[in-house]
């Protein structure tokens, strides 16, 4: 009888390792507010070029000078968190860095991701710890594909990462982007940490899919497994 007990309970706590979905978490000091990434902290001396619009689910700022007089100027991670992407991804994008943030609110701890892109230079690595404030890069232009600029998103959707054409680009999986910061500039928790989920873009060597319970697809969004999805389509997610 004791020998079966032994079995029966290896093959309940190997069936509960196998439930359990294969999700990383790393922890990461809790945002205590929000900055711009630009003209540390507040924006000084750059505009909005382009805000956020149904093509454009983020925004793209300018140094007020003018054409390339912000290429190589330093873009800052608007709050603390941890690096999820810091990589060329080539295509529209070039050099780009996604940051998960973790913040409280309403008594709630939320999440969002930041994402800074056409980066001349990354001077983060992805798994690093991230200050609000700190250097994550510098402006660039993607190998000369556009004028010198900050493209930026803020993202409520976890899973999107660089594969942006699967998902809608509406408010449903994005923040506008200094509208969020604008509302969170301070923000309670200081000094604490939190746990957050990492690995959770398609593009993670894990595989991890996504669970309904963590995401249900928006009726914009596309399904997962099409037909023609090993297909590059350059312009749907040219990054501008
Ligand atoms: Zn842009």
């Amino acid at each position: 009888m004791r020998r079966w007990l032994f079995w029966i309970c290896l093959f309940v706590f190997v069936s509960a390792l196998v439930a359990v979905p294969d999700l990383k978490r790393t922890n990461t000091f809790v945002a205590d507010g929000f900055d711009l990434p630009v003209g540390k902290p507040a924006g000084e001396g750059y505009y909005m070029a382009r805000g956020f619009l149904s093509y454009h689910p983020g925004e793209d700022w300018n140094d007020v000078r003018g054409g390339n007089s912000d290429f190589g100027a330093p873009v800052y991670c608007i709050g603390n968190g941890v690096v999820t992407y810091s990589q060329d991804a080539r295509m529209g994008w070039g050099n780009v860095v996604i940051v998960r943030h973790a913040f409280l609110e309403g008594g709630k701890l939320q999440m969002v991701d930041s994402m800074y892109a056409h980066l001349n230079q990354i001077m983060v690595k992805k798994g690093q710890q991230v200050k609000r404030g700190q250097q994550v890069g510098t402006i660039g232009t993607n190998r000369g594909m556009y004028t010198a600029h900050l493209h930026y998103e803020v993202r409520k959707n976890l899973f999107i990462g660089i594969n942006r054409s699967r998902f809608a680009k509406d408010l449903t999986n994005y923040h506008r982007p200094s509208q969020f910061i604008a509302q969170r500039r301070q923000l309670p928790g200081a000094g604490r940490t939190a746990s957050v989920p990492i690995g959770t873009y398609a593009t993670d060597q894990s595989g991890y899919q996504i669970p309904q319970s963590d995401w249900k697809p928006g009726k914009k969004d596309k399904p997962a497994a099409r037909p023609d999805r090993f297909r590059v389509n350059r312009f749907d997610d040219i990054g501008y």
